[in-house]
């Protein structure tokens, strides 16, 4: 609204927005109020508020929009993430964009699969493009599987399978670059590396009742699923 709409007569106006003008110029009151903003001092209590709130949107805009960038990059310049969306698409289970998502989570996780919403990728956990790479090649290995093999979820020797293939296959132990030129020489610390991840994995499975299930169901499985390299093995 304007000054002048307020204002039953033209000259009375004048003098009264001169009047106020004079004590707090609209210039001064601006650059007070966005100083407030910046440094968040000389805020009212509701203002706090709401700068607070929009740090918190401004953060949840960045980090999606990062989040995004990565992914789009990731799609067509990893040979990792390619190689698997190739994959997918030849086993009848096209990944687009669309159901790879940027998404704020809780501390404890990076990323996640769901057979009904696709993958999660946790906007705000994941440090690096390097990073997203690792989590995002570990959750479409999920999806392969789930794809290829019909995983049933709540079986947790079918989960501690496809967590062992996830941590095997992706970044997660720093093995992926190896697997890709074809050398399959696992070391013992690669062997343990990929057997803790799979158990704190399988840890979290709502039918698993301790650390020493989760191990039980990991070893049942594990040479078999240790052992099974697909798809990496139909490159040559
Ligand atoms: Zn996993």
């Amino acid at each position: 609204m304007s000054a002048t709409n307020e204002l039953p007569q033209a000259g009375s106006g004048t003098a009264a927005f001169s009047a106020e003008a004079s004590t707090s110029s609209p210039a001064f009151e601006q650059w007070r109020k966005s100083m407030a903003q910046f440094t968040g001092l000389g805020l009212s209590d509701s203002e706090q508020a709401e700068r607070q709130r929009r740090l918190e949107l401004q953060t949840l805009e960045k980090d999606w929009d990062r989040c995004e960038g990565w992914k789009k990059e990731l799609m067509t310049t990893s040979p990792m993430i390619v190689f698997l969306l190739k994959h997918l698409k030849m086993a009848g289970c096209e990944f687009p964009s669309s159901a790879m998502q940027c998404h704020p989570c809780d501390p404890s996780r990076a990323g996640g699969f769901s057979p009904a919403h696709g993958i999660l990728l946790c906007q705000n956990r994941v440090s690096s493009k390097k990073h997203m790479e690792d989590t995002l090649a570990h959750e479409l290995i999920h999806a392969y599987d789930h794809c290829k093999f019909k995983v049933d979820w709540m079986n947790l020797r079918h989960h501690a399978c496809t967590e062992i293939r996830a941590a095997n296959l992706s970044g997660d132990c720093r093995w992926s670059r190896e697997v890709q030129r074809g050398h399959y020489a696992f070391s013992k610390q690669h062997q343990a590396c990929v057997k803790r991840r799979a158990v704190l994995s399988v840890k979290d499975h709502p039918n698993c009742k301790s650390v020493e299930d989760a191990e039980r169901a990991v070893n049942e499985v594990w040479d078999s699923c240790f052992k099974d390299t697909r798809p990496f093995d139909e490159i040559y």
